[in-house]
């Protein structure tokens, strides 16, 4: 049974040699080993190729339209991929003939981000503040100026590859000829060669330095956020333009506020007969001090709302709200007149008590006839 070379590389049986290299092309994309991890990946590839060999020359492709194999047995030739393995690149170069223009690469290139950790207060997030950083990038190298030359030399051009920058190889593949061009050993792809670097910099055009910086926060950044200093990052190699520095805002816990957005929240506790009875509180809030009334009757769990004592938000104007959350305080030791005072407090209002201390089996035995409905 003659193998589905049409099948393989997903084209019609009257495909044209253009169809069938764009086919190939693309699977070559999606199955080459340099580009797929996956091991049956590998097999798959192995079948693209010997498809791709077979129907890419007229007198094969002619055997395979006859029902025969030109790969199989009594096929003739080897096939199926045996032939030199070829780069990825190397074939995407063999269509798009590019393995010769690419010429030596620039000594100077962009330089890389560069990030740096900023702890503030919740005071600082919230209002902003203009934060004194000291950063550790590449700079530009003062004694070349980004060149790498010792001062009054020149690079000189590579001999091992007369400048180019790259070496080229020509393969016989199933491909036909494939030209592929690797970068010269002796000079990095550069195409040329620092005799005498630079002292201070090695040659690399740029050199290592603490700067401080002044970095505006404005009010209202949030734990995560990231400012951006436009060219503060790392000088590229060769003095290349430097990148960006990104300063990412971390904000220290507070001892009383937690934020969630741009509300704060915080707890108070107020004791037991001031929930009942109603009282006024002073709390001081982030900026200012409030006095917000306590309702009587306030329950445990409850909360006040503080309008505009907030953060600030960060687009716009106005300012979160503050929550406060009500705790109520039992008192936990109670004098003896204290105690008889509660105890005809809660005859008054007809509510039951025990006299857990004295009776027996004590808690378990109170909730038992708790929920009989005779404690
Ligand atoms: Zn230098
Ligand atoms: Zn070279």
């Amino acid at each position: 049974m003659a193998k589905d070379y049409y099948g393989i590389l997903g084209v019609r049986r009257d495909a044209s040699a253009d169809d069938i290299k764009r086919a190939y092309r693309q699977l070559a994309r999606q199955f080459h080993p340099d580009v797929n991890a996956d091991p049956a990946a590998q097999d798959r590839f192995k079948e693209i190729n010997a498809a791709y060999e077979v129907l890419s020359d007229p007198k094969k492709r002619e055997i395979v339209d006859l029902g025969g194999d030109p790969l199989g047995p009594g096929g003739g030739s080897a096939g199926a991929g045996a032939g030199p393995f070829v780069g990825f690149q190397d074939i995407m170069d063999a269509f798009f003939g590019n393995a010769a223009s690419r010429g030596p690469r620039s000594r100077t290139r962009a330089g890389s981000d560069a990030i740096l950790r900023l702890e503030l207060d919740l005071h600082e997030t919230a209002f902003g503040i203009e934060a004194p950083i000291s950063v550790d990038t590449a700079v530009l190298c003062q004694t070349c100026d980004g060149a790498g030359t010792a001062p009054g030399t020149h690079p000189t051009t590579c001999e091992t590859c007369a400048g180019r920058g790259e070496i080229q190889s020509v393969q016989r593949t199933f491909l036909g000829q494939v030209v592929s061009a690797r970068p010269c050993p002796a000079c990095q792809g550069f195409g040329s060669v620092i005799a005498h670097p630079c002292a201070k910099c090695g040659g690399d055009g740029r050199t290592r330095a603490r700067r401080n910086l002044t970095v505006k926060i404005p009010a209202g950044v949030e734990d995560g956020m990231r400012i951006r200093l436009a060219q503060q990052g790392e000088v590229g190699p060769g003095g290349g333009p430097p990148g960006d520095l990104y300063v990412e805002i971390h904000e220290r816990p507070h001892d009383i506020f937690s934020r969630k957005g741009d509300d704060l929240h915080c707890r108070v506790t107020v004791p037991m007969t001031a929930a009942a009875l109603g009282t006024r509180i002073t709390l001081k809030t982030l900026d200012s001090e409030e006095t917000v009334d306590v309702k009587p009757g306030t329950q445990p769990g409850s909360s006040l709302r503080i309008r505009g004592r907030g953060v600030p938000h960060l687009r716009g104007s106005g300012r979160g709200d503050l929550h406060v959350h009500l705790d109520v305080r039992t008192p936990t030791k109670l004098t003896p007149d204290e105690e008889r005072m509660l105890r005809d407090f809660a005859r008054t209002r007809g509510e039951e008590v025990a006299e857990l201390s004295r009776q027996k089996g004590g808690f378990l035995s109170f909730m038992r006839d708790a929920f009989n409905g005779h404690a």
